[in-house]
């Protein structure tokens, strides 16, 4: 492998990285980009291991084999991750209960594990001098400023009203009774926390705020590998629904705009975190695609027209269907209105822009989930009567 420099033309020594989290969506990225490419070791900490088997599957057989080690572990209560956090020279911190649908139903689950569950993380780094980069979340600008003039108020369309920056854009959630804000606040604090331990003890942190990251092996489908009832985040509830072939539920008349970026892009964006911490350290980065905004409403358009191209398969005549907030997520839901990053500081620090347009994206997620369950979704829907 080629020595690795980084962005200032420094050679970059070898890491070793505990992740905690490894084994969900964006860990499962970052552990094959840091196999693929790095000469990076992974402690990689989780409690579950399915996206991430074929890398630590079959033992010894692959190049980076002694550089990824498994973990099964529950940072809840688990006396290792001191040890395990004093062994690495960086620690990302990936855990956390993040989809909507537990915000409401789940708050005391969604709180302890966006706050409390990380705190001593952030402790055994901070007491033992280890680097930390934590992922928080987009979700914790809330609302935007222009969603509370009147809807005809001109104000509306000027940048400075809804672009959210991460050293001026306040925080707005809505009311305690709204839970759905219960992840957003923990997540809040949990990053004032890292801010003020930065200030006053001299840790070293790097905050990411992910603006809908997308792609393969995202959440799960519903009774195929996860809960029939589970209610997963957009891309795989309208991925599940368009391998059932039933329309795809708006929520809400599917108004709030979303801006959604390529995993592949997004790794990236780490990556240079990882291995630039000179022009990383002390900051908090938005990681997202500005260019790739759409209404919840375009982006279930715009997943038919891709997933009938990808499958074959023609779309549903009315490809969507409207449903109510309360009875897709119950009481006390509520929503971010729109969400577009400024790039200004992580494309200053880090250079990275992000690369991917919308279509490109869906068409790529869209070909991995057909080929990987639509054989597994026709037999699903096959037995019942089979039997
Ligand atoms: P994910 O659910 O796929 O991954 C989280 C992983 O953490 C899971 O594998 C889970 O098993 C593990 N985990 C949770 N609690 C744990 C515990 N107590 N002990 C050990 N492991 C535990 O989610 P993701 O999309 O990969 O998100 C990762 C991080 O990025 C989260 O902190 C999330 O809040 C943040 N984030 C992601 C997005 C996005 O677009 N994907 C957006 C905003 C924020
Ligand atoms: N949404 C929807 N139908 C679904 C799932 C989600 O209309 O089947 C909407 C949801 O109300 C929100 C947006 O899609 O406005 C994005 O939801 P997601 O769960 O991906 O997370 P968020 O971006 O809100 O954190």
């Amino acid at each position: 492998m080629a020595a690795r420099v980084d962005l200032d033309g420094k050679p970059i020594k070898p890491l070793t990285i505990c992740m905690i989290g490894a084994g969900g969506f964006i860990g499962s990225h970052l552990c094959e980009k840091l196999m693929a490419e790095t000469p990076h070791k992974v402690m990689a900490l989780d409690v579950y291991s399915d996206k991430i088997k074929h890398l630590l599957e079959p033992a010894g057989a692959h190049p980076w084999s002694d550089r990824i080690q498994f973990h099964r572990l529950n940072i809840k209560n688990d006396s290792r991750l001191e040890g395990l956090i004093k062994m690495s020279d960086l620690t990302i911190n990936l855990a956390a209960i993040c989809t909507p649908a537990d915000y409401n139903t789940r708050p005391l689950d969604t709180i302890y594990s966006n706050f409390i569950d990380a705190l001593p993380v952030v402790k055994y780094c901070s007491e033992n001098n280890k680097r930390l980069i934590h992922f928080s979340t987009c979700e914790v600008y809330g609302k935007t400023i222009g969603s509370f003039l009147p809807k005809d108020s001109p104000l509306r369309k000027e940048p400075e009203y809804f672009v959210l920056k991460e050293d001026e854009s306040p925080c707005i959630f809505g009311p305690i009774e709204k839970q759905r804000w219960s992840y957003a606040c923990a997540k809040q604090l949990i990053e004032r926390l890292i801010y003020a331990e930065g200030a006053e003890n001299g840790l070293e942190f790097t905050i990411v705020r992910p603006f809908n990251w997308i792609g393969p092996r995202m959440d799960f489908i519903p009774g195929i590998d996860g809960p029939s009832e589970g209610v997963p985040r957009v891309l795989a509830c309208f991925s599940n629904n368009l391998l059932r072939h039933e329309p795809l539920k708006l929520v809400d008349g599917g108004v709030s705009q979303r801006t959604f970026v390529y995993i592949k892009d997004a790794i990236e964006a780490v990556m240079l975190m990882i291995e630039n911490p000179a022009r990383a350290n002390g900051h908090i980065f938005n990681v997202g695609n500005p260019n790739n905004e759409v209404t919840v409403r375009q982006l279930a358009e715009m997943m038919t027209d891709v997933y009938s191209k990808v499958s074959g398969e023609p779309s549903l005549e009315e490809p969507t269907v409207d449903v109510s907030s309360q009875e897709f997520y119950g009481a006390g839901y509520d929503d971010s209105d729109k969400r577009i990053p400024d790039m200004t500081i992580i494309h200053k620090q880090l250079g990275w822009d992000p690369k991917t347009s919308l279509w490109d994206l869906l068409e790529s997620t869209l070909t991995y989930q057909h080929r990987t369950y639509a054989e597994a979704m026709k037999q699903a829907i096959a037995k019942p009567a089979a039997n």
